[in-house]
């Protein structure tokens, strides 16, 4: 699911799990330094956009205006953002000749890479297992000059646990999606709700608070001070109100028909 590039990938036909080993280094000083953030195409998840709004000082709106692009998420309908680049290198906005200038808000797709990620549905349908996979690019030198690592220790390096944990509910929300098959019709109002709350951070607020959300939701009145000023928080209740919406299994409490507040 966060290989970094939505085109086909070199992808080395090896599974690899948490304990696994895998050889990979990266420094300025490579020959290769920045080769792999030009000619880019990145999915943008739902902590991404929050992470890097925030240490650009943008709005949410004012983010996916300037540095994103509509895109699908690959087998639904799901709507995605993904990085817009200049149109003829495909060069990542956020590079600069010393190297990424968002470095410690970089984007999922960027720490995980050389590995990409994805979940197994086993068939008893209520289980899952992760699995990864090396991404090996002609350019790439990290490879071939690399120290061995494993992939567990990989992911806590590049901090991408915390970015897994916030992003859970989005995950979990495309793989229900997955799994009901092509022949459910998710309507158009009810993807424009699904982006705003996944992507648009902060026009989910105005919604909660504006609207007649609040009438038609039970949100305790703890929980709305702290999804006043904490955007992971308002993505939790964000992920609970489309599980509700879209799947009809959210934990949610609703106090009059759902109806009233998205028509
Ligand atoms: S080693 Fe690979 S990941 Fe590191 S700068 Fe070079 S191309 Fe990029
Ligand atoms: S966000 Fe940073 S690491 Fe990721 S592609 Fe752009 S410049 Fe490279």
């Amino acid at each position: 699911m966060y290989a970094p590039k939505d085109k086909p990938e070199p992808l080395i036909p090896v599974r690899l799990d948490l304990d696994s080993s895998f050889t990979f280094s990266c420094e300025k000083e490579m020959a290769c330094f920045t080769k792999c953030c030009k000619d880019v195409n990145i999915m943008l998840t739902p902590y991404d956009i929050i992470q890097m709004k925030h240490a650009l000082g943008l709005a949410s709106d004012e983010f996916l205006f300037l540095y994103s692009a509509p895109s699908i998420i690959e087998g639904t309908e799901l709507p995605v953002p993904v990085l817009k680049t200049d149109s003829q290198a495909k060069t990542c906005p956020f590079l600069l000749d010393s190297g990424c200038s968002i470095y410690n808000t970089r984007p999922l797709a960027c720490r995980y890479y050389p590995l990409g990620a994805g979940i197994f549905h086993n068939s008893d349908a209520f289980s899952e297992e992760r699995f990864f996979a090396l991404i090996s690019e002609p350019h790439c030198l990290g490879h071939s000059l690399g120290k061995e690592r494993v992939v567990r220790d990989w992911l806590k390096d590049q901090g991408i646990e915390q970015y897994e944990k916030a992003n859970a509910g989005w995950v979990e929300l495309i793989l229900k999606r997955k799994s009901l098959g092509p022949f459910v019709n998710i309507p158009e109002k009810t993807l424009q709700m699904f982006f705003m709350a996944c992507y648009n951070i902060d026009s989910f607020r105005r919604f909660v608070f504006e609207s007649r959300f609040l009438d038609v939701y039970v949100v305790p009145d703890e929980r709305q001070r702290e999804i006043a000023g904490n955007d992971l928080a308002l993505l939790e209740l964000g992920m609970e109100w489309l599980k509700t919406t879209l799947l009809g299994g959210g934990e949610i409490g609703i106090r009059q028909h759902i109806s009233e507040v998205v028509d």
